[in-house]
């Protein structure tokens, strides 16, 4: 028996306009729906519809993670701050961590990722190498203070995530566990209905070497992705970067260089780089009294140069030089090479006599070197800028032209490696009897996020439409005319559920049959069945909310077709 969920006693105010702030169509549709309401910049309230889309969600997410052996656990939210200051990631991760003083003045964070606390469980539960390998992942709320947390529940200030660790005591154990993981991925988010690709990304703040995103294209996405047409070639815009130094007697006509005052301010900087002063900036990287600031780690830390003028009116930033390098080995991103995901470090552009200042990368079309072949023109390896990819620029692997597409990081895979065991001297005792170090891989999805990618993808003009296996429901029975019609979408319903299928019955009294009909279509439960209007007696007519074909049956052929 499953549930049937009458409207006349669901909780539940669906809204004919937009919400005023809403800019994507995800967060406009699951609020009119009466998914989520809103409580603050980036935090929601999962009303009782979205809290069923979110469990099915997480339960797709749950058996594909169980069926590779992963084993679900719990951990803290709240955490103390001395594993994040091991790590590094305490001052690393910034304006983005949330932190919290206990009663005593102890400092504490909420967990944006759980690496350092999985490492720390991982050597206090296993000793030797008959412990590994193991997979441990946890479906928990997760906290990042987003510079920018707009999108509804797309970016969230607080979310929900399935973050997974596998630990492994050799490459090749390592390579197995990441291969699993993205095999579940992909069972995952074709069940969701997800459309997807995969992607070569940067590491970022995470650390590690090779790192995949798993994307769903959308116009509301955050990331742009290179996508070629002709081969599997596709990466995130992020992730294709080179690390360049010219090679003596090869023509540059691609390189540009910036003539770039001493001390530049906003304005400065903005002119030079052809952009207005209130654009936003990915891989920017400047100095403010001396402190890089702006390290434009992709996602997380655009510059936007606007807000940052506003705030040090009368703004003198400096632009990094060679010197600003030295010993900053947390500098470092990936780049995508001829032998694919690669680790590499910023160095200024040696061409610049030490003292002047220099760009390292800014995202803005032929300020930087564009179209150029690693190992060709360039060593890698001496500093690093940012290719600016655009439409038609030859794929990097077999050279036809690649197109670029907005799209949404639903999930993120890493080969971690032993970053995070080296900070905790996590060992096992190996088969010699000697002790192993353990090497890691990470791997999350946006479970939340999902829900919204799901409703970007999925939703037509009339509103959302959800694929069966993540709706809140399987059928929407619309009683639409008298009571005598009430009575037989409740009969209609009760049948349904005995016979498994779960039903939303809009048996709302004194609500018109156009409204419900609306509704039906805003709330985009996959099937709706109206008992009760232009029909004859005892004949229903059944729905499909996404293609809007109907079919005019008796009510027990209608059953039938439905379970
Ligand atoms: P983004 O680039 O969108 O900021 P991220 O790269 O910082 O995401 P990861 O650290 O890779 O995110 O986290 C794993 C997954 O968690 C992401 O792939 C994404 O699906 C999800 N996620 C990250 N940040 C948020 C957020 N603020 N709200 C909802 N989901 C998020
Ligand atoms: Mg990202
Ligand atoms: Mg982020
Ligand atoms: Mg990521």
């Amino acid at each position: 028996m499953a549930q049937v969920q009458r409207m006349s006693r669901l909780m539940i105010k669906t809204l004919r306009d937009d919400p005023a702030d809403a800019e994507t169509l995800s967060h406009k549709l699951l609020v009119r729906a009466g998914y989520v309401r809103r409580n603050a910049a980036g935090i929601w309230t999962w009303l009782p519809l979205g809290k069923k889309v979110l469990e099915n969600v997480t339960r797709v997410v749950r058996e594909e993670m169980d069926a590779i052996g992963g084993q679900e656990v719990l951990l803290p939210a709240l955490l103390p701050k001395e594993p994040y200051e091991a790590s590094g990631r305490w001052d690393e991760y910034g304006d983005l961590l949330f932190r919290v003083k206990d009663r005593k003045g102890g400092d504490y964070l909420l967990g944006p990722t759980h690496e350092e606390v999985f490492t720390q469980t991982v050597k206090d539960q296993c000793t030797s190498y008959k412990d590994l390998p193991v997979i441990l992942y946890q479906i928990q709320t997760k906290y990042r203070d987003e510079a920018r947390p707009r999108s509804g529940v797309l970016r969230g200030r607080e979310f929900q995530m399935k973050d997974a660790y596998s630990f492994d005591t050799s490459d090749e154990g390592l390579a197995e566990s990441y291969a699993l993981h993205r095999e579940a991925y992909q069972n995952i988010f074709r069940r969701l209905g997800l459309d997807f690709r995969i992607c070569s990304a940067v590491s970022g703040a995470m650390g590690g070497s090779a790192s995949e995103e798993f994307l769903a294209p959308a116009a509301a996405g955050e990331d742009t992705f290179v996508d070629c047409p002709e081969c599997d070639y596709a990466a995130n815009t992020e992730a294709v970067t080179f690390a360049l130094q010219p090679v003596e007697g090869q023509d540059h006509p691609a390189l540009e260089e910036l003539d770039t005052p001493d001390t530049p301010t906003i304005e400065t900087l903005a002119e030079h780089l052809g952009v207005p002063a209130s654009a936003t900036l990915k891989n920017l990287l400047v100095k403010v009294d001396g402190e890089i600031v702006a390290v434009g780690v992709p996602g997380d830390r655009e510059v936007d140069l606007g807000k940052l003028g506003e705030q040090l009116s009368p703004a003198v930033v400096e632009l990094v030089t060679a010197e600003d390098f030295e010993g900053r080995d947390d500098l470092v991103r990936g780049y995508v090479g001829p032998q694919g995901l690669e680790k590499v470090r910023y160095i200024a552009d040696p061409r610049v006599a030490p003292g002047t200042s220099w760009i390292t990368g800014a995202n803005k079309p032929d300020t930087h070197a564009k179209n150029v072949v690693c190992g060709r023109d360039f060593e890698v390896d001496d500093y690093v800028d940012v290719v600016v990819v655009e439409e038609g620029d030859p794929c990097p692997k077999c050279g036809a032209g690649v197109k670029l597409d907005r799209a949404i990081e639903i999930g993120h895979i890493f080969q971690l490696g032993r970053k995070y065991a080296d900070t905790f001297q996590l060992d096992v005792l190996g088969k010699e009897g000697k002790p192993v170090r353990v090497t890691m891989g990470s791997y999350g999805i946006g479970v939340s996020r999902a829900v919204a990618a799901l409703a970007e993808q999925s939703a037509d003009d009339k509103g959302l439409c959800w694929a069966p296996e993540v709706a809140p429901a399987d059928v929407h029975v619309v009683a639409a005319g008298k009571a005598a019609q009430t009575e037989l979408a409740l009969e209609v319903a009760e049948k349904l559920g005995a016979a498994g299928v779960r039903v939303l019955v809009d048996d709302r009294a004194g609500v018109s049959p156009g409204v419900k009909f609306t509704d039906a279509e805003l709330i985009g439960v996959p099937t709706v069945l109206v008992a009760g209007r232009r029909t004859a007696e005892g004949v229903v007519e059944l729905k499909d909310r996404r293609t809007g074909e109907r079919e005019e049956l008796p009510v027990a052929e209608a059953i039938a077709r439905i379970t």
